[in-house]
């Protein structure tokens, strides 16, 4: 009765931010403040500099035990791929450039190492924070993990764990490290909430496989709670709520229970074919980033990859992954999926996707410049790598490959030309692969959907990344919160240039696909159905639910929606109406849509 009171009385704060891992958690708040290393500063004389050296190197060897000992943890009970999140951190550790900026400083400066080491780092964080480059700056959780842990060992600060939590909570913090993400794994936390990290941080990324539902970047929850407060944390659209009115937590309670409800409904669709209820066959695949991501393919349902981007290989090292390497995981993920498809997109490095062992100049335009197919025709070194290990394990499972960012047919024929090369490579040295590997060209610069007509004559299928063409289309950089706004998938130019696509690949007789976000948002998949798209790839999550929408509809009536939708005039428009529909014919999922 007393705890009521005091609930009531407090305000109800909603806070926005960045979803990280969807679902509902509902519960108390925990607040952890990975604690804060104060090293103190004293003045050294010559005689101490080496034996604050050795503290140093001990430091770093006591440091470097610990993160073996987490890559281990990680890699067996999740997976290598999140192990190697870690492998990074040692390869920050073991950076002997930073290593010798910290010893130089010491003979300089001439006070105590931790003082050294901490203000050496933190001068690398801030030019990072500086970043306009998002993973950038989502790599300062990683450096600043990697600087606790040694500071840790020089000062003799004990660790302070999530995986010492001994009661169910909700845990909200300035921010998470990835050591702090893995703790959580197995362990009491239902939700957690942070004032700082992007949608590529490795605690956002940890966060979803770990399936507990999480928001990051949203400023100033840490100002706004205390222990035991009670908290809704909303990972499907980034929205937190302290101190709910009983109103919300009835209203969220229920979502849970809709969601986690639906969850089991959606997985019984699993075995159930994706067609429309006149019997219109649909392909509803995956997007994928890292090969462990199979996993969640195949539990959702999905019936093959549509997206695979491999630029995840390439990132977080400081080497380039060689073909070996590349070869090992195409194969291991065709094999998986087999007999479904994947589809392997080749390097689509660039605009926010950085490569930090590749010495590419900065650009004014990132965006529209050296990046992706372009990047890779300038580098065949590169790409024919990839294109041999794509080829090479073709040989065990159903795969086909597929050009980004090309803007023409000049380009995807120069890609084949290499490919054409790795192929003849293969062959003199008696290698087996797919000499009829499908070849697709994404459609994600206005320049190729214009001419999707002379593409269609050449590419096997096409798959539309509406990330970028709508970007493209409507000038509207899709990283930039100020004009977020006018980011409008349900644009008529949008919906216009995905028709053209769609009605010249058909013409051709080839299959149209689209991969981007688009393809996840249930409130679409009605008008991109009559538009007469072959295929969804979508992140694994939103499979389920396409599939109840595909599988509740006819394609006639779909046809009748997608042609209504084209005579409106404004995207709004056409949001509401796309949702109005999705209502009637679908009630219980439109529930969800979080009006
Ligand atoms: C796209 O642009 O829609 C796409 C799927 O590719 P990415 O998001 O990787 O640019
Ligand atoms: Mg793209």
């Amino acid at each position: 009765m007393k705890e009521k009171k005091h609930n009531s009385s407090k305000k109800q704060v909603q806070l926005k931010g960045i979803p990280a891992a969807p679902g509902i958690a509902i519960g108390k708040v925990h607040i952890f403040g990975a604690e804060y290393i104060k090293p103190v500063e004293r003045d050294i004389s010559d005689e101490d500099i080496p034996r604050e050296v050795e503290r140093f190197k001990e430091a770093l060897k006591q440091t470097r035990k610990e993160i073996l000992a987490i890559e281990g943890k990680i890699s067996r009970e999740l997976g290598i791929e999140y192990g190697r999140i870690f492998s990074a951190h040692l390869l920050i550790l073991e950076d002997s450039v930073l290593v010798q900026k910290v010893i130089g400083t010491l003979k300089k400066k001439k006070k105590s190492i931790e003082a050294v080491f901490m203000e050496v780092l933190n001068k690398y964080i801030s030019v990072l924070a500086e970043s306009r480059d998002e993973y950038l700056r989502d790599r300062i959780s990683d450096i600043t993990d990697v600087k606790n842990r040694v500071l840790r060992n020089l000062t003799g600060v004990e660790e302070k764990s999530l995986a010492d939590l001994d009661k169910e909570s909700i845990v909200i913090a300035y921010d998470l490290s990835p050591s702090d993400t893995a703790m959580m794994h197995g362990g009491p936390v239902l939700g957690f909430a942070t004032d700082i990290g992007g949608r590529t941080s490795h605690t956002a990324i940890m966060a979803k496989s770990l399936e507990i539902p999480a928001v990051v970047g949203l400023e100033s929850v840490t100002d706004v709670v205390k222990n035991g407060d009670p908290v809704i944390v909303d990972g499907m659209h980034g929205v937190v709520i302290v101190n709910p009115t009983k109103r919300f937590l009835e209203k969220y309670r229920k979502e849970k229970e809709r969601y986690e409800r639906l969850g089991h409904k959606l997985v019984e669709l699993k075995s159930l074919p994706s067609e429309t209820l006149d019997g219109k066959k649909v392909g509803i695949a995956g997007n994928i980033e890292l090969p462990e991501d199979v996993v969640g393919v195949i539990s959702h349902g999905a019936e093959g990859i549509g997206l695979y981007r491999t630029e995840y290989f390439y990132m977080n090292r400081k080497d380039l992954p060689t073909e070996e390497e590349q070869f090992n995981a195409y194969k291991r993920v065709a094999m998986r999926i087999k007999p479904h498809f994947v589809v392997i997109r080749t390097l689509d490095l660039g605009g926010d996707k950085f490569l930090s062992q590749l010495d590419v100049p900065k650009e004014m335009n990132p965006f529209m410049g050296w990046r992706a197919v372009r990047f890779c025709l300038a580098r065949p070194d590169i790409f024919k790598a990839q294109l041999r290990a794509i080829l090479r394990a073709s040989a065990y499972g159903n795969l086909k490959l597929m050009y980004p960012m090309i803007s023409g047919i000049m380009e995807f024929r120069q890609a084949n030309a290499v490919l054409e090369e790795a192929k003849e490579e293969l062959r003199k040295e008696g290698v087996a692969f797919n000499e009829n590997i499908p070849v697709g060209a994404m459609i994600e610069v206005p320049s190729a959907a214009i001419t999707s007509d002379i593409l269609a004559k050449e590419a096997a299928f096409f798959s539309i990344g509406t990330n970028d063409l709508i970007q493209y289309s409507l000038a509207v950089d899709r990283v930039n919160e100020k004009i977020a706004y006018l980011y409008e998938p349900t644009h008529p130019a949008v919906l216009n240039l995905i028709k053209m696509v769609i009605d010249n690949g058909h013409k051709e007789g080839i299959p149209v696909a689209l991969c981007g976000e688009m393809a996840g948002d249930i409130s679409l998949t009605m008008i991109l159905l009559g538009l007469g798209l072959d295929e969804f790839s979508t992140s694994p999550i939103a499979v389920p639910e396409i599939k109840k929408v595909v599988r509740s509809v006819s394609y006639e009536e779909a046809k009748k929606i997608a042609d209504k939708a084209r005579t409106f005039t404004t995207g709004q428009e056409v949001q509401e109406y796309a949702k109005k529909r999705l209502r009637e014919l679908v009630p219980d999922i439109a529930s969800g849509l979080g009006e």
